[in-house]
């Protein structure tokens, strides 16, 4: 039987995927313009492998060369905790709080693309999550999943901009999305809020100066021309979707369990300056936590006991 778009969003959602859209698989090129702008500026700081396999990137067709369409699919993660006030508690990232994202979002892609090769044999499909050399954001927009807001995250207009991305190359053909138009507007709420003057242009963040950068990927140390400015931010940040009026508006509780709180939403400093990698692995295994490992946990620690004010 052959798949349709209807098919594919009714088993996507069935899955626990919130938002499902369509795409034709043609060369991004104002998008790898972009990226290529943007890394001419060293805004990804050292996160290298952003300069690798700009050829895919750009043309999915290097990935799977039968590529047809892309189906971009929207998890929502928004859960409704708070952070901590208390001393001595440094702050995570909403993204963080629960079972790593990878994890869950995997099992569904496997079972999504297992599906629908039982409904249609030639469905043929290569998928990824946030990894992989392809633009995911960039898709979600041209599959009419969102618009790219100012802070450089997708927007969507059911449930703001809380969502993981998760992009299926396949070989098949559907009706394809509308593009959504920007509704940013005149607002310039995130850039105005970020601490750390990060959005240096609309739709333009210098890695350099992010504190989600600075906590999570980076492996130097955290530039002492940050102290006082990141707002106790322990593992990550979230203050440009924090004020967003479209997550104020319309963000909704995920249907999904395994993104509540594992340990918190904040973690006390002491505690993580006195963690041995055992305790390290024992709480963090299967949390986005490990990415900054242990080291990196301390740092952020330090930096923060020493520089916040
Ligand atoms: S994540 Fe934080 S530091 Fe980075 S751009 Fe947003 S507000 Fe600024
Ligand atoms: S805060 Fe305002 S400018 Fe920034 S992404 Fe949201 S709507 Fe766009």
């Amino acid at each position: 039987m052959a798949l349709t778009n209807q098919i594919v969003i009714e088993k996507a959602k069935e899955l626990g995927f919130d938002l499902v859209g369509f795409a034709k698989a043609e060369p991004l090129i104002d998008e790898a313009n972009h990226l290529q702008q943007w890394l001419n500026l060293g805004y990804q700081a050292t996160m290298d492998y952003m300069n690798r396999n700009l050829d895919k990137r750009k043309d999915v067709k290097s990935i799977l060369p039968e590529a047809k369409s892309i189906i971009s699919l929207a998890m929502n993660y928004y859960t409704d905790h708070k952070h901590s006030n208390q001393k001595d508690y440094g702050k995570v990232s909403k993204y963080a709080w629960g079972k790593d994202y990878h994890l869950i979002i995997w099992e569904k892609l496997e079972l999504l693309e297992e599906q629908l090769k039982e409904i249609d044999n030639q469905f043929n499909s290569i998928s990824y999550v946030d990894t992989g050399p392809v633009m995911d954001k960039a898709w979600a927009v041209k599959a009419g999943i969102g618009w790219l807001g100012k802070h450089t995250n997708v927007i969507t207009r059911e449930i703001g901009s809380w969502i993981f991305l998760a992009t299926l190359i396949t070989n098949q053909d559907f009706d394809y999305y509308e593009t959504i138009t920007d509704h940013c507007g005149s607002c310039r709420a995130c850039i105005d809020a970020c601490p750390t003057k990060a959005i240096v242009d609309e739709y333009v963040v210098d890695s350099n100066k992010c504190i989600s950068f600075l906590t999570i990927e980076n492996k130097g140390e955290i530039g002492s021309e940050f102290k006082n400015n990141f707002d106790n931010w322990l593992f990550g940040c979230d203050i440009c979707q924090d004020v967003c009026p479209w997550n104020n508006k319309f963000s909704e509780i995920s249907r999904e369990k395994d993104f509540e709180p594992l340990n918190g939403t904040s973690f006390n400093l002491n505690e993580i300056i006195e963690m041995d990698e055992l305790e390290f692995k024992r709480r963090y295994e299967t949390s986005p936590i490990k990415r900054a490992k242990l080291s990196g946990l301390k740092r952020n620690a330090n930096f923060l006991k020493h520089s916040e004010s």
